[in-house]
């Protein structure tokens, strides 16, 4: 197969009218979603043919008989019990019995934070979320966050506009509460539970104020806390996360505490207790019988992402597996299948980048001398984790039994939660990976200032091992560009070269920042993908930098590997057409309506069509290549034109 054929694209679509649509627009039609899922496209494709592969291994090892304790042996059992629906069914609620009782058990408010505790360290929200991060402002120190959390909802709008859809899902979600609570033989106030919800929404901050990283970080020690909020017994908390109780700690919303703290004194306690349970009884559903987990799929996936049809069992499992198990998984993936070739061409790939930012950063009209020698020292110091961990995660004391699907999900989260509690006050391992290696996915990681690409993405269409290098860098170049210049995005540029949250801008170079970013977010703000809904320039601001940046530094990587090594026009297409052409094939998607409405509410990437479009109207190269003028779409006067990096 080719690595880009020309020959399936959409001639009746001019490329500088949208050149989304000209690289995919045939590719839409002929590729409806699948009735499982909730889009459609490069990312989702490979996903699946990772799944088949992991399933291959899991029901490999499902046929084997091996010593108790060892990797196949966990495999095995997790995926064998999981699958297991007829024992799964007759279990009904026994799996969360204990937990249901616990909360049952609760005589006064004074326990609640003991309770709080037990259900976080379990696996289950409430309230708030507890986890273990570096100290963005000492970033070589492990220290224990609290968020604000506990909503059933996507998102806090949903509870609180008076728009006709955000009624409809209000009224939706209470049905899913009463339906969950029937299944569990138990009668529910769910307007109780929708006034604690709505109340917590209220207190919580929304995404685009949360974006502020600086206004997430409130520095206290436990006394401080203990004063805002005295009604919450955080000795008993620590307690029973299993944490001794720490020299300080970062609390992200404060007044989302002080909000806590006030239902705990004025909700009578039975209505406290009915959420606890909600929490535990929504948050196992999925592990729980076929009932709980199709009322889950329908209130969930049908409602907020259009999906018509459950994925098949083993991949609803697989899902969790990828999670709960994650590195014993990837390690037998990687074993099996990743190529150690591209590691070494993805690796002079990197390096082609690199240079190339180095000497954007070092053209730039707008940024002062001293500004500039920082971000090249940050640009230098970007840590690079590429396909797999050196050092596997020590998982030897995880238990995996064959009693219940729960049971083994909630022995791996407090695996993984009591793992990261002993973190707290400890350096940081840097050698750790955030993401497992069987992921088509990547991430750039602020406050370790490292970017990370699983072996599961260095794969077509993002990477060919044998292609030539414009659609690699139109690609994974673009992706890897993308994910280099988080570092220098609205939130990464308020990180150091160690990853400690510290300005090391001068205040004019500042200024001339957020004014570019000011101006993309306007761009942005007007691309309408849905009949009057728009994109949200200011949520999306941090990854639509990244885009644009992305882009340019990939092209600008791709110009100096073509110096070293020149590359012939392919099927009629430059190697400038070329990696445009495949910038647009791995963001080629289709997705439910559905879906998309939810992503523009909460998903800081803009939709996949801007993705596109929306850095290629501003960049000159891409005028260039394909001849964009003056009446195209695409065009933009020069003088509206973004460039950051
Ligand atoms: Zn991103």
């Amino acid at each position: 197969m080719k690595a880009l054929d020309p020959a399936t694209f959409e001639p009746a679509v001019r490329p500088t009218d949208d050149f989304f649509l000209h690289v995919n627009g045939k590719w839409i039609k002929e590729n409806p979603i699948p009735p499982e899922e909730a889009r459609w496209g490069s990312f989702t494709i490979l996903n699946l043919e990772v799944e088949n592969r992991l399933k291959a291994i899991v029901e490999e090892m499902a046929r084997g008989n091996f010593s108790a304790g060892t990797a196949e042996q966990k495999v095995r059992d997790f995926y064998l019990t999981a699958m297991d629906m007829e024992k799964l069914n007759a279990l009904k609620t026994e799996p969360v019995g204990d937990l249901l009782q616990k909360i049952n058990d609760i005589k006064n408010k004074e326990d609640l934070a003991e309770v709080s505790g037990t259900l976080h360290r379990s696996g289950f929200g409430s309230w708030w979320h507890p986890s273990v991060e570096q100290d963005e402002k000492r970033s070589t120190l492990m220290t224990l966050h609290l968020y604000q959390a506990g909503l059933g909802l996507p998102d806090r709008d949903y509870y609180l506009n008076d728009d006709k859809e955000s009624a409809a899902i209000r009224s939706k979600y209470k049905e899913h509460i009463l339906n969950i609570f029937k299944l569990a033989d138990r009668g529910v106030s769910a307007e109780k539970i929708m006034e604690i919800e709505t109340a917590l929404a209220k207190a919580s901050r929304t995404r685009v104020e949360l974006r502020d990283v600086l206004k997430q970080y409130n520095k206290m020690s436990p006394a401080e806390l203990q004063a805002i909020t005295p009604n919450i017994k955080w000795d008993r908390y620590f307690a029973s996360c299993g944490v001794a109780i720490p020299e300080y700690l970062i609390v992200g919303q404060p007044e989302f505490f002080e909000e806590v703290n006030r239902l705990w004194e004025a909700l009578p306690l039975d209505d406290i207790k009915e959420y606890f349970s909600w929490q535990v009884l929504n948050g196992a559903a999925v592990f729980l019988g076929k009932e709980f987990e199709e009322q889950y799929f329908d209130f969930y996936d049908r409602n907020f992402k259009g999906a018509k049809e459950m994925k098949p069992r083993w991949r609803r499992v697989l899902g969790v597996m990828n999670w709960a198990l994650d590195e014993i998984l990837g390690k037998l993936y990687v074993e099996r299948h990743f190529d150690s070739r591209s590691k070494e061409r993805i690796r002079a790939l990197v390096e082609h980048l690199i240079e190339a930012y180095r000497i954007r950063i070092k053209n730039l009209d707008w940024m002062s001398a001293a500004t500039k020698e920082k971000a090249l020292v940050k640009l230098s110091a970007i840590t690079k984790k590429l396909g797999y961990p050196e050092k596997w995660k020590d998982t030897e004391a995880l238990v995996i039994k064959t009693d219940s699907y729960a049971a083994n999900y909630r022995r791996a989260f407090t695996f993984e939660f009591d793992r990261q509690i002993d973190k707290v006050g400890k350096p940081v391992d840097k050698d750790e990976w955030y993401m497992p290696p069987q992921t088509v996915n990547a991430c750039y990681n602020p406050t370790l200032n490292e970017i990370l690409f699983p072996a599961a993405i260095l794969q077509p269409p993002f990477f060919y091992p044998d292609a030539d290098d414009a659609v690699n860098f139109g690609g994974i170049g673009t992706i890897i560009g993308h994910e280099m210049t988080h570092g220098f995005d609205d939130q990464g540029a308020k990180f150091d070269e160690k990853g400690n949250m510290e300005n090391w801008w001068t205040d004019e170079d500042k200024k001339l920042f957020s004014i570019k970013g000011e101006s993309l977010a306007k761009q942005f703000d007007e691309y309408e993908p849905l009949p009057g809904e728009y994109v949200n320039g200011k949520l999306t601001l941090g990854e639509n930098i990244a885009d644009l940046g992305g882009i340019m530094i990939a092209y600008d990587g791709l110009l100096l590997a073509l110096k070293k090594k020149p590359q012939a026009d392919i099927d009629g297409l430059s190697p400038e057409q070329r990696f445009f052409a495949n910038l647009a094939v791995i963001w080629r998607s289709n997705r439910r309506e559905e879906l998309a409405r939810l992503s523009l509410k909460t998903d800081p990437h803009s939709p996949p069509e801007y993705r596109v479009n929306g850095p290629l109207s501003n960049f000159e190269e891409f005028y260039k290549a394909f001849a964009c003028r003056s009446g195209d779409r695409l065009w933009r006067p020069e003088s509206e034109r973004v460039k950051i990096w």
